[in-house]
């Protein structure tokens, strides 16, 4: 008898005989990516199904020019807290842990919690603040409780239109993020007019997702389904989206590998602006960055990013550049694609 696993993968190689030219999907999320590399879920696929990966690692996204701003402030006796994958990501030409050595004070935290906590002994603390609508409620909970925030958070569905928008790219259908639906709700991706299929976080979810997609491809379907319902509702968290309204309004932002896209930042509204890193220091951070250059690199994640590259592609993947020794974002981070692909081998 066949086991559920086996009869997924058969319902998928039977849908792709359905379909006589090559298809493109793109997950959007680092869970997914790891499950995807975990379980070998792109060796399964039949030949003319191509799973790619997207920009769903928010570490890995995020600007030199954030990093560089963050590394000014704190080299200017800015005390600043953000997660330990922050460390290591690349400015234009150190990292934060490079400004660490030369004397910076910055601490590893897990939460904004323990920011505020350390906003009692350092109360000019700014949190460098990252991450999509997952992680942008919890900072706007901790800037209404004082926290000041540099923020480099995101909002995720302006990258997909801004993917789909892009020329060099032809993407199928998306698997859409599972923990950023979660907050957003479904409804938000209806404004795209591509295949989309909202998924869970285990292999099963995203096998039967790339079954769901491949069903819209075969009826020329453009529409959202949600595999994760027992999570994702249709509205989504009204709590979460109601207090990243109240502190946060939308504006551009830079993405690393996308460039700038139209209202996909989260910036502090002025109401808080005693709470927002780039009022309080405005005048700084215009200093810092009048003396910022970006240097050319060798590192391919602006391609990664988009889906363009795989890893094992890059010249300098597992020879120069390692998780002990990132050159770029995407190896840094655990959702990083070099850094998945390095931890679980060769994937086509
Ligand atoms: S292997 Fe390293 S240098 Fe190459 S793209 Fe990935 S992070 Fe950048």
């Amino acid at each position: 008898m066949k086991t559920r696993y086996e009869k997924i993968i058969a319902d998928i190689r039977e849908k792709s005989r359905l379909i006589s030219h090559p298809v493109t999907f793109m997950e959007l999320c680092g869970t997914h990516s790891q499950t995807v590399a975990q379980y070998g879920i792109k060796n399964i696929l039949p030949e003319n199904i191509r799973l790619v990966t997207g920009p769903g690692c928010p570490v890995c996204v995020t600007d030199q020019r954030d990093i560089d701003s963050a590394i000014g402030l704190a080299l200017q006796g800015i005390p600043l807290a953000t997660y330990g994958d922050m460390l290591k990501i690349p400015g234009s030409s150190a990292n934060l842990e490079k400004a660490r050595t030369k004397g910076a004070d910055i601490t590893i935290v897990y939460d904004v919690t323990e920011a505020l906590e350390l906003k009692r002994q350092k109360p000019n603390l700014v949190f460098f603040g990252i991450g999509f609508e997952t992680t942008a409620p919890m900072s706007a909970w901790a800037i209404k409780k004082g926290l000041t925030l540099y923020s480099a958070h995101k909002r995720f569905f302006p990258a997909m239109e801004a993917l789909i928008k892009n020329k060099k790219l032809k993407i199928d259908g998306f698997i859409d993020p599972g923990h950023v639906s979660a907050i957003t709700g479904t409804g938000i991706y209806e404004k795209l007019s591509v295949p989309q299929v909202i998924a869970g976080f285990e292999a099963m979810d995203v096998l039967k997702s790339i079954s769901m997609l491949l069903d819209q491809i075969i009826r020329h379907e453009r529409k959202v389904q949600n595999e994760y319902d027992r999570i994702v509702q249709k509205k989504g968290n009204a709590k979460a989206q109601r207090i990243i309204k109240e502190v946060f309004e939308t504006a551009d932002a830079s993405w690393r590998g996308l460039g700038k896209i139209k209202c996909s930042g989260l910036k502090i509204r002025k109401k808080y602006k005693d709470q927002d890193a780039e009022y309080v220091y405005r005048t700084l951070l215009k200093k810092i960055r009048r003396k910022m250059t970006i240097k050319p690199t060798a590192c391919k994640c602006d391609e990664i990013l988009q889906g363009l590259r795989e890893p094992q592609s890059c010249p300098l993947f597992s020879k120069t550049c390692s998780p002990e020794s990132p050159h770029g974002p995407c190896m840094v981070s655990i959702e990083g694609t070099c850094n998945i692909s390095y931890k679980y081998g060769k994937i086509r």
